[in-house]
């Protein structure tokens, strides 16, 4: 069963055909703005496993750097992935459907996190980035 993922209305699907990795949550203050929320929730994708299945030409992209983008639905403003020079480079995971079977592995930029959120006990954190394999 390949992964799956849509946005809110449904008007984008996509799957991936192999494995989904390194699964972390981001909280700084860019990541915020673009996922709406306390944090990013991320994990990286293999491009050529990456597969467009409904609604490709209703993606919209936002590049808040040179080279790196998220592409949005343009009806419903679901943010689906992250792109590297134009490919997919990694999916959020709230747009995933069921069990990918992939937990977020660690949390990172704790450090500058909203003065709202409470981030949970007993979880990996890091003030800043991740640790130098990445
Ligand atoms: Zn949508
Ligand atoms: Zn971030």
């Amino acid at each position: 069963m390949p992964i799956t993922g849509e946005c809110f209305c449904g008007s984008i699907k996509y799957k991936v055909e192999g494995t989904i990795r390194d699964a972390r949550s981001c909280h700084c203050s860019r990541c915020r703005k673009a996922f709406s929320s306390q944090a990013s929730s991320y994990a990286l994708v293999k491009p050529s496993d990456f597969v467009w299945m409904k609604g490709e030409e209703l993606l919209t992209s936002y590049e808040s750097q040179p080279g790196y983008g998220l592409r949005f639905c343009s009806r419903c403003g679901s943010t689906l992935c992250g792109t590297y020079k134009g490919s997919v480079h990694g999916i959020t995971l709230g747009c995933l459907n069921g069990n990918p079977e992939i937990e977020v592995g660690y949390h990172i930029y704790v450090g500058s996190k909203a003065s709202w959120e409470v981030i949970p006990e007993g979880v990996k954190a890091y003030i800043e980035g991740p640790p130098q394999n990445d």
